[in-house]
């Protein structure tokens, strides 16, 4: 099959609020505004951006747990949107999600084995030797010892947890995994090893990840190619060395200049940023981040910056730093 395993064309979600006289009136929170990305196989596009940036929406929208407003998620070129329930129910063997809290969302009263083989088992019917023997290697698969299949959620720890969530969606055998802010629950010492523990399976396995996060530093150490978000749009998408090495939009800017710096030898960007992340209800017209911009111009008040191509292959939304003379990607 060629071409991307996953793309993503012009993604809108709007959810209505609750209020107003007629429906036209409601107020929409604009969590999604015209998205489009792909990801090849085997490759870990990261989601960043600031809580409320709308990238755990497009969690959702990738898994069809909610329905675009607007636009196309592909999976190895079928429209997702456009399949049965019965078809999507095959469709979800390929893509897997990976939750932020392992607690929530393990069951409390099915023991680790019965979860991590649950999703096989709405598929096909196991025996108790074959349930055994899969869980087995689904628990060595991501470093946790075969015993512990017997034991009920609360009786593990988080990180152990955290394998037991990634276990679960290795069971299909999926093509791609969403991870949602997958390590952020976890201490800094548990978080690496669950980041080298999905490194491993990818190289392994060839699994492709969607992985969002707020934490620019894991970013950093997982990601082949980052997608910036702010207020529901990318605003840069570039390869996670050339946008570490030299972030082009004033946003990204201000992102790595604001995270903490793992390595001392490495000098920090001097770059404010102001003021809070607008609401989604009412986002500022033209670029959304003019009214923090310290470069905005009159323009950036009215016009929205398409993203398009630099010359190093990446994509920015910025009418200063990106002129739009360059071609229009997304
Ligand atoms: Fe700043 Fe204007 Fe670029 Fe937006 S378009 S990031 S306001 S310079």
């Amino acid at each position: 099959m060629s071409g991307p395993l996953l793309k993503v064309k012009n993604l809108v979600k709007h959810y209505p609020l609750r209020s107003g006289i007629m429906k036209k009136d409601l107020p929409v929170v604009r969590a999604v505004e015209n998205v489009s990305f792909s990801v090849e196989a085997g490759e870990t596009l990261c989601i960043v951006g600031e809580s409320g940036c709308g990238k755990s929406t497009i969690a959702r929208l990738l898994m069809r747990l909610v329905d675009p407003t607007e636009g196309r998620v592909l999976l190895d070129g079928t429209d997702i949107g456009s399949l049965r329930k019965d078809e999507l129910r095959a469709w979800r063997r390929r893509m897997q999600m990976v939750f932020q809290d392992p607690y929530s969302s393990l069951n409390p009263r099915l023991t680790a084995g019965q979860i991590i083989t649950e999703p096989v088992e709405n598929f096909e019917r196991l025996s108790r030797k074959q349930r055994e023997a899969l869980a087995a290697e689904l628990l060595q698969q991501v470093g946790l010892a075969p015993e512990i299949m017997h034991r009920l959620p609360s009786e593990l720890s988080g990180g152990q947890r955290q394998r037991l969530g990634i276990a679960r969606a290795l069971s299909l055998k999926p093509s791609i995994i969403i991870a949602d802010e997958a390590v952020s629950a976890l201490d800094v010492s548990v978080q690496a090893q669950i980041l080298n523990l999905l490194m491993d399976l990818q190289e392994e396995l060839g699994i492709a990840f969607v992985f969002i996060s707020h934490d620019l530093g894991v970013v950093e150490h997982i990601g082949d190619r980052v997608a910036v978000m702010y207020l529901g749009r990318i605003v840069e998408l570039a390869t996670c060395e050339s946008l570490f090495a030299k972030p082009v939009h004033p946003y990204t800017e201000a992102l790595i200049a604001a995270a903490p710096i793992p390595d001392p030898t490495r000098a920090r960007l001097e770059v404010p940023i102001d003021g809070e992340v607008p609401s989604p209800v009412r986002p500022p017209q033209g670029c959304a981040f003019h009214p923090r911009c310290s470069l905005a111009e009159e323009r950036c008040r009215t016009e929205i910056p398409p993203l398009v191509l630099m010359q190093d292959g990446r994509g920015v939304a910025c009418h200063v730093r990106a002129p739009a003379r360059q071609v229009t990607i997304l």
